[in-house]
């Protein structure tokens, strides 16, 4: 369902992750060759991957590493989120979902995650990237159906890629 003005969809949501959203080339490339070309259809068999971009900040430890581990001791991320959503692009509308349903779906998640301490949350006792993939997954999926993937960051150089 298309929810709101629809502005979640243009580029203006991109212009921070950008390189995230198929340009419409790419939507062209994977059309099938026998599908009419112009007034701007997708094919129904037209399959895509959306992935939109969420972060926040938070603290936490992680009380199961071993002794004397960094990580147990209280510090704080800007964790990085994706959410994946696979599947055919609608041929009427053009496009897979709304971007705004994905920011939707996925936003009681961020207020009990962002600025909170993440070992409080119920569910979130031993917080890795991991388990926070996981918890997320739990959270989102029934909302969005499409959901496919989800992808959380600690830091620049690792992620944990959680496939349900
Ligand atoms: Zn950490």
């Amino acid at each position: 369902m298309h929810v709101g003005s629809g502005m979640e969809h243009d580029n203006t949501a991109t212009l921070d992750d950008p390189g995230l959203v198929p340009p419409p080339a790419e939507l062209e490339r994977s059309r099938p060759t026998t599908a009419p070309a112009g007034q701007g259809r997708a094919s129904p068999r037209t399959r895509v991957r959306l992935v939109r971009t969420f972060t926040f900040e938070a603290a936490h430890r992680l009380p199961n590493a071993p002794v004397g581990h960094r990580c147990r001791r209280l510090h704080g991320h800007s964790f990085h989120v994706e959410l994946v959503c696979e599947g055919e692009v609608d041929p009427r509308t053009g496009w897979l979902v709304d971007y705004a349903d994905i920011k939707s779906a996925f936003e009681p998640c961020l207020e009990r995650l962002d600025h909170h301490y993440l070992n409080e949350v119920v569910g979130l006792e031993n917080p890795t990237s991991e388990l926070l993939a996981r918890w997320i997954w739990e959270s989102v999926k029934p909302k969005l159906p499409m959901l496919a993937q989800v992808n959380v960051a600690e830091t620049c150089n690792a992620r944990c890629e959680f496939r349900g």
